[in-house]
């Protein structure tokens, strides 16, 4: 409550969300004197490390910071399920796993804990926030919402007034060529300069107390671009210079350097223009955080084709596409076809149904299969798969199965080397806790850094090939966290913070009581000794939930919007 009495008067806190920003880029784009914003926050604020959930990847990452709670909570590990669909219904389901929205995250939002108490919030462009429901304030919904979907905001009429706004790349700058390159880092440029125009004209304009705005163009630029990053990264202005005087270069190539740096340090000046006029069209009085949801780093050189691995494991099912999926994806992996000519081609309505009719058998086959098998393979990210167990961990083979698994695992080598190829197994109960732990696979272990998993069979069958990933950059487990402000110290901290500890600090900078079912800890030591003094750490006492609670339905308005959803994550190469 607002007690005018209080040595800190109520302050607003507003949260800007960098997806898949990382020091290993800012740092030297900062010493190049590309971000002034973000370096000046830094310097006057606090600086730490932010540790990533296991995967780390936009879903688990953003549905961990929304709600303060691991995936053994909220029971979202990635974009889909990770169990095929009971039932594959009537209609045409984009794969055998759904596709998961806000309806699929469990538990309370940080804007609703916050909105309890009668304080007004704004959030915009969170990934896994649509559909809309009522929140005590307004939202525009992220990424996963069906592109040209009305129902966007909240309240629902809020969206008139939003006329040509765009929340997402469109399809077309997917493809993967130069020039869908170049058409990618254009409309990034669009659509920040838009949203960060929304942005301000919406702090300005609302009340609010807590406001969220996400930026995501960071995180498709760097799964694209991330080779040309590295240039600025290492070489910063020089480039130019060296480029022209290196005439051995191909025209081409020079002429293709220069457009990206040009224009990827015109997209991240924009990015920090645009937290520079948001921190300080908040006022002085309002405190800021700046966080990522996972780090960023290059691809990987060498591929682990999950078939062969799931052989060397004695595992006989695993997902796959399927049909419909399986065909274009190779077309388009082949060459034969690119992206749009495939999807001209493949929606003639009877070919369609065709291959609607191959897809089903597929995934019915595959929901056979993964019925049948005492255990099954699953890829959670890049560098994370998981292992489930189609047994009650109550039955006695249950222990015996997943340790031997386990020890198979850490076997896994290089055939060219002789090098383990997996770092690190866990027994999920190592990693996650909650009433939701039983959507999480029984076993989860991560790649070395050197290796990443892809689907299906390599040529030939082998278990380890090189491969050129699409993706040139992939995620990292660290991502960046920065607090500024008046209740804010000032200090470079070299430590790790859970992405749930920055909901559970940005609760506690609001003077809200954090929830007791949370798994975040509110970061003290990055604020001053004045409002530690003057304001405890309030608990508000929640019943757990029971761990029988299942997995929340995403209610999608029609299987096309789902389709539509999961074509734009397969077209980023989320799914590859
Ligand atoms: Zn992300």
């Amino acid at each position: 409550m607002n007690n005018p009495m209080s040595p800190n008067p109520q302050r607003r806190l507003l949260v800007i969300g960098i997806d898949g920003a990382t020091y290993d880029l800012l740092d030297p784009m900062i010493e190049h004197g590309l971000l002034p914003n973000l370096a000046a926050l830094m310097k006057r604020g606090f600086r730490a490390g932010l540790r990533s959930t296991i995967p780390p990847n936009s879903a688990a990452a953003w549905a961990t910071f929304m709600t303060g709670k691991n995936p053994g909570r909220h029971g979202v590990l990635r974009f889909q399920a990770t169990r095929p669909t009971n039932d594959l219904g009537t209609e045409f389901r984009p794969g055998a796993y759904t596709f998961f929205n806000s309806d699929s995250v469990a538990g309370r939002r940080v804007w609703d804990v916050i909105g309890a108490t009668g304080k007004r919030v704004a959030v915009m462009n969170v990934p896994m926030t649509y559909p809309p429901g009522p929140i005590n304030g307004i939202m525009i919904t992220g990424l996963l919402t069906p592109p040209g979907a009305k129902d966007f905001t909240w309240p629902p009429e809020f969206a008139a007034s939003l006329e040509g706004y765009q929340i997402e790349q469109p399809l077309a700058t997917m493809g993967y060529s130069r020039a869908a390159d170049r058409e990618l880092i254009r409309s990034s440029l669009e659509i920040l300069e838009q949203q960060g125009e929304t942005a301000l004209r919406l702090l300005a304009r609302e009340p609010w107390d807590f406001f969220f705005v996400c930026f995501t163009g960071t995180d498709r630029i760097q799964h694209r671009l991330w080779n040309h990053l590295e240039r600025i990264k290492d070489e910063g202005g020089r480039m130019r210079d060296e480029a022209t005087r290196n005439r051995r270069a191909a025209d081409e190539d020079i002429e293709d350097a220069e457009f990206f740096r040009e224009n990827l340090e015109r997209y991240y000046g924009l990015l920090d223009a645009t937290i520079g006029r948001l921190v300080e069209a908040a006022g002085e009085q309002a405190n800021c955080i700046v966080l990522s949801d996972h780090g960023f780093g290059p691809a990987p050189q060498r591929a682990v084709y999950r078939r062969a691995l799931a052989r060397q494991l004695g595992l006989e099912a695993g997902e796959g596409a399927g049909g419909f999926y399986g065909l274009r994806a190779w077309l388009e992996r082949h060459g034969i076809l690119s992206g749009d000519r495939v999807r001209r081609f493949l929606v003639g309505a009877r070919l369609r149904r065709v291959l609607s009719r191959l897809t089903r058998l597929a995934l019915r086959k595959e929901q056979e299969a993964w019925r049948s098998s005492r255990a099954y393979l699953v890829i959670l990210h890049k560098y994370i798969g998981g292992i489930g167990i189609n047994l009650a961990p109550s039955d006695p083979e249950y222990e015996t199965l997943r340790q031997s698994l386990m020890a198979r695992l850490t076997d896994v080598r290089d055939p060219d080397s002789g090098e383990p190829i997996i770092a690190a197994v866990w027994r999920r109960e190592e990693i996650y806790h909650g009433p939701r732990i039983e959507v999480c696979p029984d076993v989860v272990f991560r790649l070395d850094v050197r290796y990443g998993l892809a689907h299906g069979e390599s040529p030939g069958g082998s278990l380890v090939t090189p491969k050129a990933f699409r993706s040139r950059g992939i995620h990292r487990d660290e991502g960046i966290l920065v607090v500024a402000g008046p209740d804010v110290v000032h200090a470079a901290c070299d430590k790790f913070f859970r992405i749930e500890d920055a909901t559970a600090t940005a609760l506690y900078l609001l003077d809200t009581p954090i929830p007791t079912d949370m798994d975040g800890q509110a970061i003290v030591e990055a604020l001053t000794s004045g409002y530690r003094a003057s304001h405890a750490v309030r608990l508000e006492h929640v019943a757990e939930e029971s761990p029988s609670a299942t997995m929340a339905a995403a209610r999608w308005r029609s299987i096309a919007d789902e389709e539509a959803v999961a074509e734009q994550l397969r077209h980023w190469g989320y799914l590859d």
